[in-house]
């Protein structure tokens, strides 16, 4: 039966541990789900060390012909061919799996269920990011406002020894700023879909999103407990140095509004550096933007005598170089980490360096001193 942990920031749902180690209890019912028979007497040895049993000469016969099938099936299981002894972290977007792994380092896997350049909002798990996470240990997500999938993929899922961290839980969300003025949605103020998602762009709040982590890992392999508590706060150091460099820079500019050809993914890091977000897009980059809406980031620029604004990778920039091109100003690009391009996977790019290069940017766009 499923409990709740609870440490200071959240709350996680814990599983007990399956009765049968090194997965063999997940294979056996996805054998039955093959239509495989399972229970009896005869003993059908697996070279890695896994058996079943059969009923009657003629079940094991039929037993032998199916052998072929689930022994390919046994050495083709990726999950435990791959790195044996290693809690298997599936996190949905690129921070939470940069998190995971400084906190675990060499005792985890992370792996990232967005492919390379996928668009987060509109992006939806397929039956193999299911069958992902029904191998895994642990899957971390934003929550409900992020990942409107979740509760039904970790429900399809049926995996009792997972435990899902929700990161945004406890944590001081914000309403999505569209709705806070839109009559039409007052009624609904409390629903999570209205909530901003994008915490991890207030390096305060990763501090706890990896305090979160470190605890997750610690019940789920508690002999690493210290090992996952030294890794986190060493993970945490480096945050707060990039949260005193932004503090630094960022308290000196000439202007203070982020005008955004892109979605309303930095209010959070604005509301942290005392700077205001203008975007075209809401927090989601799923409808087109208003002509209102292009008319007033127009005016918003050119009121603030803006030089550039800001565009994304991950959304198309060509409304971005129109509303450029109408106020008379230059582009840079602004990163929102939740994913990485193809290009950026391959060269490693970290979520630390896209913060790093955000504020080379943001420092020349926003004309911010000592640069
Ligand atoms: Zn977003």
């Amino acid at each position: 039966m499923a409990h709740s942990v609870t440490d200071k920031n959240k709350t996680y749902s814990k599983s007990p541990q399956p009765p049968f180690t090194k997965g063999g209890q997940g294979r056996i019912s996805l054998l039955r789900r093959f239509g495989f028979t399972v229970a009896g007497p005869t003993l059908i040895f697996c070279p890695n060390g896994y058996f079943f049993m059969g009923n009657t000469p003629s079940s094991f016969i039929r037993l032998i012909l199916r052998a072929g099938i689930v022994l390919f099936f046994f050495f083709t299981d990726p999950a435990s061919a791959q790195q044996p002894g290693k809690l298997k972290v599936i996190t949905s977007l690129f921070p939470l799996q940069e998190f995971a792994q400084a906190v675990g380092g060499e005792n985890i896997q992370a792996d990232l269920l967005l492919p390379p350049g996928a668009e987060p909002h509109t992006w939806d798990p397929k039956p193999s990011d299911v069958a992902k996470i029904a191998k895994a240990d642990v899957f971390i997500y934003i929550g409900p406002m992020m990942e409107p999938w979740a509760a039904k993929v970790l429900k399809a899922a049926n995996n009792p020894k997972l435990q899902v961290l929700e990161a945004s839980r406890g944590l001081p969300l914000r309403e999505a700023r569209e709705h806070e003025s839109d009559p039409k949605h007052s009624k609904r103020k409390s629903d999570e879909g209205h909530l901003d998602p994008h915490i991890w762009l207030d390096f305060s709040l990763d501090l706890k999103i990896v305090d979160s982590i470190a605890a997750v890992f610690s019940a789920k392999d508690s002999p690493h407990a210290s090992f996952y508590k030294n890794r986190a706060e060493s993970y945490k150091e480096k945050l707060t140095a990039v949260d005193q460099t932004y503090q630094g820079t960022l308290s000196k500019c000439r202007h203070r509004q982020i005008i955004i050809g892109g979605h309303s993914a930095f209010a959070y890091l604005a509301k942290r550096y005392n700077l205001e977000q203008v975007a075209l897009y809401g927090i989601s980059p799923n409808a087109e933007p208003t002509p209102k809406k292009l008319a007033s980031a127009i005016q918003s620029a050119q009121e603030h005598k803006a030089k550039y604004i800001f565009f994304e990778i991950l959304v198309n920039p060509k409304l971005a170089q129109v509303l450029a091109k109408e106020a008379g100003v230059g582009t840079l690009v602004l990163q929102t980490g939740h994913n990485l391009t193809k290009d950026q996977l391959n060269k490693k790019v970290s979520f630390l360096d896209l913060m790093r290069s955000n504020l080379e940017n943001l420092s020349r766009g926003l004309e911010c001193h000592g640069q």
